[in-house]
């Protein structure tokens, strides 16, 4: 058996990236901050995944394109598992609405910004999921909605009848904050995501 650890890269620009790091360590993981294009690569390798955390990804975006990230941050898009949360999400779904932004387009959904109002803009709700175990709990703050997906989208939770947490091949979206839950399954999902990634890349190679 492999004794590699997964290296996975948190996007360190704003918002709560020390929650996800923490949570990618119980879950198996090395993680490692990424507040430039450079720390794309550790030890002259690039890292094996990446955590777009939760935040306001207006915000998020305007620092990604000031320090030269978005184009780096597309292609490794392009060729490594990555995991957007809430703002996250937003910033790698295909098209962004309420309103409009410039998304990765790594995930073929639309997200609609700030989608559940003012009165229940944050909650936590528990609901039935395709992971294995119990139903899941969900934090929602100032959260989106998945309002379409395309066919190679798959739906692993959702919330009155909108998905919240999905999966395309190497790309894992969720609309909430797993790293604010005790429960780590979301993040084990995402380690075994990008071990499975490394070990095909590797055979590849051999
Ligand atoms: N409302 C935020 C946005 O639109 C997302 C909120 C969050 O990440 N908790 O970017």
């Amino acid at each position: 058996m492999s004794t590699h650890k997964p290296r996975i890269g948190v996007l360190a620009i704003q918002g709560d990236y020390a929650a996800h790091a923490a949570a990618l360590a119980e879950a198996g993981a090395e993680p490692s901050l990424v507040k430039t294009p450079e720390d794309l690569r550790l030890n002259g390798h690039s890292l094996d995944g990446l955590v777009l955390p939760g935040g306001e990804s207006s915000t998020m975006l305007k620092f990604l394109e000031s320090r030269g990230l978005f184009e780096p941050l597309e292609k490794f898009c392009a060729q490594k598992p990555v995991f957007g949360t809430c703002a996250g999400a937003i910033l790698l779904a295909r098209k962004v609405r309420n309103p409009a932004q410039r998304s990765l387009g790594a995930l073929d959904a639309v997200v609609e910004r700030n989608a559940y109002g003012r009165q229940i803009d944050s909650s936590i709700v528990t609901a039935p999921t395709k992971l294995p175990g119990e139903a899941l709990e969900m934090v929602f703050i100032r959260a989106p909605r998945i309002v379409e997906s395309g066919p190679g989208v798959e739906t692993l939770a959702e919330r009155d009848g909108f998905p919240t947490l999905v999966r395309q091949g190497p790309v894992l979206a969720a609309t909430f904050h797993p790293e604010l839950s005790t429960d780590r399954r979301v993040h084990k999902l995402f380690v075994e995501i990008v071990t499975q990634s490394w070990a095909a890349a590797s055979k590849k190679l051999e």
